[in-house]
């Protein structure tokens, strides 16, 4: 629990930094830094702060993400370890994976063999040469196959997360929406955030919620849903038909509608670094205390401390705002 009442109930852990794909407003085309291999949590040390998490913190819910965290080998069994905890009202703990799809056609059955509940996957257009230039890579098929095993595997509803960028993808909203009505999948717009590496991102540029929703508006009914039941969720969701179809999408506007106040989330990094927000300046580190030979008791005492000082909001419009020092893949998305 944090000063304002907030509980941080759903767990984002990041298994890896790396990525085999290079989102333009996630990193550089070179790629990064990335961590050294024993600065990062093996999978021992990772099922292991998830099980603090779920039995001494009350955490009820977890996605792996990272990076990419397919890149994991280990996840399978990362996955299986979580779903054979129990919460503190004797269920299994939810788990989702957000993932760009690259391998998860062949990965799909496994990981539904260990118990993962959801995947989404992450796509931004439709189009071969759109996905290479935003992607630098040219793997539009293999997210497409990707998402649609994970969908006859069972890891359903599946929720695909699409950035829009001005110029370059921006006028595929509807294209994508009709796409995923089709295919049974729960379209989400991202609002583009400040958290790529090379520190491009420009509010003047980005396209907001308000300007999706104008998009989408011009060639669907769009109806509000859930509006009572949106909880900690951070998209806002509205049922919509293309006339043969019906479904529901999804737009979360981190900067034009920020949901800070109602977030139920806490994040663990790959170098086993706690943070209690997207865009925190500050973390714990549990990883030396790990191997250290700390207790589980202590290492849940240091991870509430760290939870108790979340900031009421990301503070993305006060003048003395900073960006985070790690980008989104190193935090996890
Ligand atoms: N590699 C996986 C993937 O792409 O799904 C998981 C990690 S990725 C950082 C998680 C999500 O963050 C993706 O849906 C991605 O589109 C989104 N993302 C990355 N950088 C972003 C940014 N600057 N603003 C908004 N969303 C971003
Ligand atoms: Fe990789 Fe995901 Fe970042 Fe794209 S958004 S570069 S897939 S971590």
């Amino acid at each position: 629990m944090d000063r304002f009442g907030r509980v941080a109930t759903d767990l984002r852990v990041s298994l890896t930094d790396r990525c085999n794909l290079r989102c333009t407003y996630c990193m550089p085309a070179e790629g990064l830094d990335w961590l050294r291999d024993d600065r990062v949590l093996t999978d021992a040390e990772i099922v292991r702060l998830i099980a603090i998490a779920v039995d001494l913190l009350g955490v009820d819910e977890i996605r792996f993400t990272g990076g990419e965290p397919l890149l994991r080998k280990g996840l399978e069994g990362i996955v299986a370890a979580t779903t054979a905890l129990r919460t503190a009202d004797g269920r299994s703990p939810q788990t989702a994976l957000t993932t760009n799809g690259l391998g998860l056609a062949r990965r799909s059955a496994g990981l539904a063999a260990a118990g993962l509940g959801r995947v989404n996957v992450s796509l931004d257009t439709l189009r071969r040469d759109r996905f290479l230039t935003i992607t630098h890579r040219d793997r539009l098929e293999d997210v497409l196959a990707g998402a649609s095993a994970a969908s006859a595997a069972g890891l359903g509803p599946i929720k695909i997360n699409a950035v829009l960028l001005r110029g370059i993808n921006d006028d595929e909203a509807p294209d994508l929406l009709r796409w995923a009505l089709g295919a049974g999948y729960q379209l989400r717009f991202i609002e583009q955030m400040p958290l790529d590496a090379q520190g491009a991102w420009d509010r003047s540029v980005m396209i907001t919620a308000e300007e999706i929703l104008d998009k989408l508006g011009r060639e669907f009914e769009l109806r509000p849903h859930d509006t009572d039941a949106r909880g900690a969720a951070p998209a806002e969701t509205w049922r919509v038909t293309d006339g043969e179809h019906s479904g529901v999408v999804g737009i979360i506007a981190s900067v034009t509608r920020p949901f800070c106040g109602t977030c139920d989330r806490a994040r663990l990094t790959a170098d086993g670094q706690i943070r209690d927000c997207l865009f925190a300046t500050a973390e714990t580190d549990l990883r030396q205390m790990l191997r250290d030979g700390a207790t589980d008791e202590q290492l849940a005492d240091v991870w509430r401390a760290a939870m108790w000082g979340k900031r009421a909001g990301h503070g993305m419009d006060d003048p003395g705002f900073l960006r985070p020092s790690r980008p989104m893949s190193a935090i996890g998305g």
